[in-house]
């Protein structure tokens, strides 16, 4: 029985592979994600082949956890999709947490060397106390910090919680202690695995761990909370990996490093379109940065659709910059029978894509597949920066951050330094969005008060469909 669960668990592996790597394009993603499916399908199946389960509490897992899961998934929107998977995150995050708990009081129950005999008894492999003992605490530690980071940073998404930074003086400092002090409780339970020293360091080590995902969490907000997400990903699957090591699962060995290092390629990239560097991430460094509210003087001159069609009509380069307003508007097929209609007028029509626009990696890409826009006209910042001074029009869809000139001009602002779309050297810029709401960091932009810019208040659907109908009549 054991071989045929690990053939199962190697042909689960092999589809999650293939479905990672099928993820890395629009054309093939959902046949990716549909293959690892199907490969998680199989786990659980094999995982339900091994004997000694208590079948009443599968059941009643699989009934209760897969109806919170098809009922949250089922209602969100495709905005509160990021909200979602961070809580998913932080679910998995305690899920290691539970499952390395509970092998830690199975070693409390039975001493160290009885666990490890039932330990061989059951997988066929000795493995020695100490690598048992650094998985426990591992899954603990690492499942701990994504579960209430994952949930601080739930709250932040979803505006339960403030977005802004919490910061005060010397947070680096108590929180490289902290992190200390967890990691010396994970240090005497390997020295310690059984008896009332190790009890201790392992109730703080779960306290520990949970303050460390706060305390990691808080001082984030503004621009950055997209490497947070990306990093919570990452531990989460780290920590399903420990897991997988303490109960010698190799299906979970392996989907665990797979999400850990896809996850952890992600924050890399994640890092890199924020301009920030990964050590700024591991130890809380960002956010700290004087908060300048990056106040602007003057004022935003609103225009007519009318007046807006006059000026698309006769351009003859268009770069659309789609953000999370039109992810909130569902804009994106009304967005696309524009760019058709610009194009049937003669104009090249690019999108430019923000590495973080709308609120989770890859959301502007997913909206616009959707609605068919090939995928040849999505252009990716670096590649449409340098020709936005050639740009006659650029039309900014909902996007606010991406697009504000202070991450480059104002040094005390939050989100100094990250790279952004150049709209402002187009010709003409046009502003879509309902009012005068802020982005995701809080901050004014001052784009929409330039003299070239002029904005189309409204809701961005409605306003684009306005473009349209105005190109028809
Ligand atoms: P922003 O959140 O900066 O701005 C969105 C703008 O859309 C708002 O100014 C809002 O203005 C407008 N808006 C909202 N609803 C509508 C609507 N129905 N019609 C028209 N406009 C609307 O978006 P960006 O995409 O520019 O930036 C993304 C931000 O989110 C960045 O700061 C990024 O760091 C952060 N983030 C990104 C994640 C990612 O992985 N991509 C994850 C987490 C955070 P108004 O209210 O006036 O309409």
């Amino acid at each position: 029985m054991s071989a045929l669960i690990n053939l199962i668990y190697i042909a689960a592996s092999i589809l999650f592979i293939f479905g990672i790597k099928m993820l890395g394009s629009a054309e093939t993603a959902r046949k990716g994600n549909q293959l690892s499916s199907v490969g998680m399908l199989l786990a659980v199946i094999a995982t339900l082949l091994y004997g000694g389960l208590s079948w009443w509490m599968v059941v009643a897992g699989v009934v209760v956890g897969g109806a919170i899961g098809a009922i949250a998934a089922s209602r969100v929107q495709m905005t509160g999709m990021p909200e979602l998977v961070a809580l998913f995150n932080g679910f998995g995050g305690i899920a290691s947490l539970l499952v390395g708990g509970a092998e830690f009081a199975k070693v409390q129950d039975l001493k160290i060397t009885g666990y490890l005999d039932a330990l061989e008894a059951q997988s066929g492999v000795a493995v020695p106390a100490w690598f048992v003992l650094v998985a426990i605490g591992l899954a603990v530690l690492i499942g701990g910090i994504t579960f209430t980071g994952s949930l601080i940073a739930y709250g932040k998404l979803s505006g339960k919680l403030d977005g802004k930074p919490t910061v005060f003086p010397g947070q680096r400092f108590v929180n490289l202690a902290v992190l200390g002090v967890a990691v010396a409780a994970m240090a005497l339970i390997v020295s310690n695995a059984d008896g009332s020293t190790a009890l201790i360091a392992g109730v703080s080590l779960v306290v520990l761990a949970m303050l460390v995902g706060v305390m990691m969490t808080i001082p984030i907000g503004g621009g950055d909370m997209p490497v947070v997400i990306s990093l919570l990903n990452s531990f989460s699957g780290v920590a399903a990996a420990m897991a997988g090591f303490i109960i010698a699962n190799n299906v979970l060995v392996v989907a665990g490093c797979l999400v850990g290092a896809s996850g952890m390629i992600l924050t890399v990239i994640m890092c890199k379109a924020m301009n920030r560097t990964l050590g700024n991430v591991l130890f809380g460094g960002f956010g700290a940065a004087s908060q300048s509210g990056g106040e602007v003087e003057g004022e935003m001159k609103a225009a007519s659709i009318e007046d807006a069609f006059y000026v698309l009509e006769a351009a003859q380069s268009v770069v659309i910059i789609p953000g999370y307003g039109m992810a909130v508007a569902q804009a994106q097929h009304a967005v696309k029978e524009l760019a058709e209609i610009l194009e049937e007028n003669g104009a090249e029509v690019r999108f430019a894509i923000h590495p973080v626009a709308g609120r989770m990696p890859g959301h502007m890409n997913v909206l616009l597949a959707e609605a068919d826009v090939p995928y040849e006209q999505l252009q990716e910042m670096d590649q449409v920066n340098p020709i936005m001074p050639t740009v006659d029009v650029a039309i900014v869809i909902g996007a606010n951050d991406v697009v504000n000139p202070a991450a480059l001009e104002d040094e005390g602002c939050p989100i100094y330094g990250m790279p952004i779309i150049l709209a402002h050297e187009a010709r003409t810029v046009y502003c879509l969005k309902r009012g005068q709401g802020a982005g995701f960091s809080g901050l004014q932009n001052s784009l929409f008060f330039r003299e070239n810019t002029r904005m189309l208040y409204g809701d961005a659907k409605a306003t684009v469909a306005g473009l349209v109908s105005e190109f028809s009549n």
